[in-house]
């Protein structure tokens, strides 16, 4: 038995056998053609495309029928790229010009291509090069006359693919009734195989590196997209341990049909709004599938990418707003870039304690153009619905002018030029420096939100490195200075009559939640398959009983009364139903 680990892309637990699929990398061969079969070769190329042209827009049209419309575009852009003159009509070129084979042609052209991409400034465009090599190696394979690529379309059995690369064609192709799962080498969230992959409800783990060279074909392999592991051969204990976090992922996928409709509201009537956090656009339809009642944080720093390039404003607009369109009515908080040193470009300095370091609004001052770009983004997505922005990493009112600077100057800028946006986007601190919440009373008349950040909160109240798992046990949510600056925030909030959230993921653990309302939230957000449970732990209180809890706790020393004290008066099982969220 072995473990890999990898990223879970697409959450969900599954056993099976394994296909290594090895992706067949034929050498293209340049061969002469004589002067009188040079335009046969041009047909040739031609019915290739033709061909690639049906195959695709079958996959396309499977897509939209099985997965929906919003996923078959990516074949629009591979189904243009076939008629593009740059790739077709130079091809042709260099057969009649060179007088080769249409194979050593396309690759010629290929290559130019990739030289282009690599060019771009922009990293979306960067990045569409393997788009560019999934239509290029379809090409080549119909000219091979082997363009039905058999064993994706037709598997031998429910299998677990394991596979280097799976691009977004070879997945919309795929046989997705026998497949239990995806594990690949490379890959991330953003990359659209795993984005059909979860909308098709596949677990999936990518960057596993070395998989198709650790996965003895056929052998059986657990995996868990949640987790982001795969159990090579797993032994009697392990198959044992998949099969009850199997059960228990099913029972939770019921439940959440269940309790969507359902709103957050305590036994003495209080509403508390329930949001979800999201790292990638997609996602919302996971947080609407789970009765979100808004997107309480969008972590706008996963629009980088590996790459690590700004997306522009016209990307960002697009973004903004159809993450709007489909959370309408509700609120999406965009939280502004919340990136290190590193986005600026790997040439630039490097911080000793990224932590503590330059990052987020701290770059504002060395590199403004970033936010102001994005500010510009979220001002004209105002105009489409009802968008908030929201600064990390604030210390105090100093850092928030800056930026608050910036925003009005995004705000002349689109008013001289005349483009349409809303003046008066609601505009939030993520409260996640002690310092910022110490002072919370004096940045609060200053914005129209506070949504507290406990992840960063508790790392630097207690100064216990929330990445470092050699401290995770001192790493308490519960810490008397954790609730009595959540007080402190909660007052502020009071006082000045501003909406109050939190959104660590300290606001999707049932118990904690329940806390947290007793402490004056009535907001929270986190992970979209959190909400359920914590829906259901709210509607199980008085939020009443739930202020005298909090004030009780307020009054105890350590987490461990705390904790205890929790216990005692909420359901006895409310901490067996902690649920770890892979944070
Ligand atoms: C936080 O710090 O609590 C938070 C919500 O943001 P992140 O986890 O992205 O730092
Ligand atoms: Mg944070």
């Amino acid at each position: 038995m072995s473990r890999l680990r990898g990223t879970g892309v697409s959450p969900g637990i599954a056993v099976g056998r394994a296909l290594v699929m090895e992706r067949d990398a034929a050498p293209v061969f340049r061969l002469a053609v004589p002067e009188d079969g040079v335009e046969r070769e041009v047909v040739r190329l031609e019915e290739a495309i033709e061909a690639s042209r049906e195959q695709l827009r079958a996959v396309k049209e499977r897509l939209s029928r099985e997965v929906g419309a919003p996923h078959a575009y990516i074949f629009d852009a591979h189904l243009l790229m076939l008629d593009d003159p740059m790739l077709r009509e130079r091809a042709a070129e260099v057969v009649r010009r060179e007088g080769v084979n249409a194979e050593w042609a396309l690759r010629a052209v290929s290559e130019s291509l990739h030289d282009l991409f690599s060019q771009f400034e922009d990293a979306y465009l960067r990045e569409r090069t393997t788009d560019l090599d999934d239509v290029i190696g379809r090409i080549q394979l119909n000219l091979r006359g082997s363009a039905e690529a058999p064993s994706l379309s037709r598997l031998p059995g429910p299998v677990v693919l394991v596979a280097g690369d799976l691009t977004p064609s070879e997945a919309g192709e795929l046989d997705w009734d026998r497949v239990l799962a995806i594990v690949t080498d490379v890959g991330s969230s953003t990359y659209h195989t795993a984005i059909i992959a979860r909308s098709l409800g596949i677990p999936a783990v990518a960057g596993l590196k070395e998989a198709t060279r650790q996965i003895p074909p056929g052998c059986v392999v657990a995996v868990d997209g949640t987790r982001g592991e795969v159990v090579v051969e797993p032994s009697g204990a392990a198959l044992e341990a998949f099969s009850v976090a199997r059960e228990v992922y099913r029972r939770e996928e019921e439940r959440l049909r269940g309790t969507r409709g359902l709103a957050a509201t305590t036994l003495d009537g209080v509403e508390v709004s329930l949001e979800a956090n999201v790292e990638f656009p997609e996602e919302a339809a996971t947080a609407q599938l789970h009765g979100a009642s808004g997107i309480g944080l969008f972590r706008s720093e996963y629009l980088l990418g590996r790459s690590l390039r700004f997306p522009s404003e016209a990307q960002q607009l697009d973004v903004y707003r159809r993450l709007l369109e489909q959370m309408h009515p509700h609120p999406v908080t965009v939280r502004t870039w919340d990136v290190g040193l590193e986005a600026l470009g790997p040439a630039g300095p490097s911080s000793p304690n990224p932590a503590l370091g330059e990052r987020a609004l701290r770059l504002l001052r060395r590199s403004p153009d970033p936010f102001r770009v994005q500010l510009r983004a979220l001002l004209r997505a105002g105009a489409h619905g009802p968008v908030r922005i929201m600064f990390p990493f604030v210390s105090g009112p100093s850092d928030l002018r800056v930026a608050l600077e910036l925003l009005e100057q995004a705000k002349a800028e689109l008013r001289a030029e005349g483009c349409p946006f809303r003046e008066d986007v609601p505009v939030g601190v993520n409260l996640e420096v002690p310092s910022a919440a110490l002072v919370a009373d004096l940045l609060a008349p200053e914005v129209d939100f506070f949504s507290v950040g406990t992840n960063d909160l508790i790392q630097y109240l207690l100064a216990v490195d929330r990445t470092d798992p050699r401290v995770s046990a001192l790493y308490e949510p519960l810490h008397p200075a954790v609730l009595r600056t959540l007080e402190r925030i909660a007052t502020a909030a009071r006082v000045h009559d501003r909406p109050l959230s939190v959104c660590g993921e300290m606001a999707g653990q049932p118990t904690e939640a329940v806390l947290l309302v007793g402490l004056g939230f009535r907001a929270l957000s986190m992970a979209p398959s959190a909400i359920p449970r914590v829906k259901e732990a709210l509607r199980a209180v008085r939020a009443s009983d739930a202020r005298a809890l909090a004030r009780r706790c307020l009054s105890l020393s350590t987490c461990a009364e705390i904790e205890a004290a929790v216990r005692e008066v909420l359901m006895p099982d409310a901490r067996a139903a902690r649920v770890d969220l892979g944070h």
